[in-house]
């Protein structure tokens, strides 16, 4: 069968993507062809479909909800959860796949998996919530398990739904089974510094980042897109690590001050206010206009394709660091490439998540756990050593550092697969 004949299960455009994006890097390390075909294709896909009752007693909604695991040959499974109101297999199968590059680019003991809901999680209230997410658990019980598969929160879903998990697992197999998700509360056996990480981890590479290209840290201008989990605590590290953070934007609005914002006070801002318009010590500027604003550093760190071909000539920034997921279409890459700006992509820059996703597995597993240094010493040293491997490959192989850290992903993984060999 030609190539690609069989991927119509998984059709969208974000798989499409994946496979092209792998298959670009197949061909340039010239990959065993077997290994290729079987790494272009999730290794198991579930689709379940479920009612949940609302809170309208009589009323009964039926939905549909994914489980992909893409690669079962460096261990478990691990990825998110997401429940949104377009989610499809073919989106949870490409984020799975990336998900197997993104743990094997930090060496990290997994293949990549995720899930969804179809399901918008802001027009159901927490009991109708509470249910949707315990009959779904309990629809793909088989599939998950701490050896097997480990869930942790994507868009839509939080620590909550992560501890509903866990219950309910708990509940079948009849004791108590913390290491079968990640991201839970830390009265779960969550770890500290989870809800941190993705944001410290990607500040965690700035230093090394700025060295490379010449550019002094300290006083640097750091404008950081999205003010969410990611984006607020990179911008508490950026501050802390003596940068100047001068923007930060939500999804309405953004606020700018050439001198430096006081981080501090902006989180108390949002926590009081939930939004960041009406903040006093700044301009507002619009989301548009906050990613062309001078500075050194840019921290994308809300939603995709939001650096594009119409705008990556005028985005002013040397360093960009990608927390959030694909915040760089292909055609902006090129026009940065060209610009000399140089990019640490998405799938090494926010791998911090998933590097405390794991220590937090591990620390349920044994029922030790660390201490807050302990753990941020741990991820610094896992997020440092994988970018001084992708840059060095980026070097050697004369490629930019997104196809370097694929190479890298991919070329761990294939190995793994040729010295299993193939059963029976
Ligand atoms: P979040 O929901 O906590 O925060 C998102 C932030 O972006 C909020 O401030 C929101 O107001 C803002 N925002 C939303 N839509 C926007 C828009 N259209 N324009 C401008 N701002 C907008 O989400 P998060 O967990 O911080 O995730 C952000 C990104 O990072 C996503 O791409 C996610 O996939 C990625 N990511 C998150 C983690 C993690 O550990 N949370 C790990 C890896 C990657």
């Amino acid at each position: 069968m030609a190539q690609g004949s069989h991927t119509r299960e998984w059709e969208s455009q974000m798989y499409t993507e994946a496979v092209a994006q792998f298959d670009r890097v197949a061909e340039l390390i010239n990959l065993d062809s077997n290994v290729r075909e079987r790494l272009r294709y999730p290794q198991r896909s579930l689709i379940v479909t479920f009612p949940y009752r609302k809170d309208e007693y009589s009323e009964v909604e039926t939905l549909f909800g994914y489980r992909v695991q893409h690669l079962l040959t460096m261990g478990p499974t691990k990825g998110g959860i997401r429940y949104a109101p377009d989610v499809n297999l073919g989106e949870v199968a490409a984020l799975a796949m990336l998900m197997t590059w993104k743990t094997s680019i930090v060496g990290l003991p997994f293949g990549g998996a995720k899930g969804g809901v179809r399901v918008n999680p802001a027009e159901l209230s927490q009991p109708e919530l509470q249910r949707v997410t315990r009959r779904y658990t309990a629809e793909i019980f088989n599939f998950i398990g701490p050896n097997k598969d480990i869930p942790a929160p994507d868009m839509g879903t939080n620590e909550q739904t992560m501890a509903w998990i866990m219950d309910t697992y708990s509940q079948e197999v009849g004791h108590t089974e913390p290491a079968v998700v990640t991201g839970k509360p830390p009265a779960l056996g969550g770890s500290v510094a989870r809800r941190e990480a993705t944001g410290r981890g990607v500040v965690s590479l700035l230093p090394a980042a700025a060295y490379h290209i010449g550019l002094k840290l300290p006083g640097a201008r750091v404008v950081v897109h999205g003010f969410g989990n990611v984006g607020r605590y990179a911008a508490v590290a950026a501050a802390e690590a003596g940068c100047s953070v001068v923007a930060v934007s939500d999804i309405r609005s953004g606020i700018y001050n050439p001198d430096g914002l006081e981080i501090g006070k902006v989180e108390r801002w949002i926590d009081e206010h939930g939004f960041l318009d009406g903040y006093p010590d700044a301009d507002p500027v619009s989301n548009e206009e906050l990613l062309e604003l001078p500075c050194e550093i840019l921290i994308p760190a809300a939603v995709g394709g939001v650096i594009h071909k119409n705008n990556a000539e005028r985005v002013q920034a040397r360093l960009i660091a990608e927390g959030a997921n694909g915040p760089t279409t292909m055609e902006a890459d090129a026009i940065l490439a060209d610009k000399g700006t140089f990019v640490i992509p998405d799938v090494l820059c926010n791998a911090g998540g998933v590097t405390v996703s794991y220590f937090e597995w591990v620390q349920d597993l044994q029922n030790y756990f660390w201490s807050e240094s302990e753990t941020v010493a741990r991820l610094r040293e896992i997020m440092n050593r994988a970018f001084d491997e992708v840059l060095s490959i980026s070097i050697k192989e004369k490629v930019d550092m997104r196809t370097a850290a694929l190479i890298k992903g991919v070329r761990r993984v294939a190995e793994a697969k040729l010295v299993r060999g193939v059963f029976p």
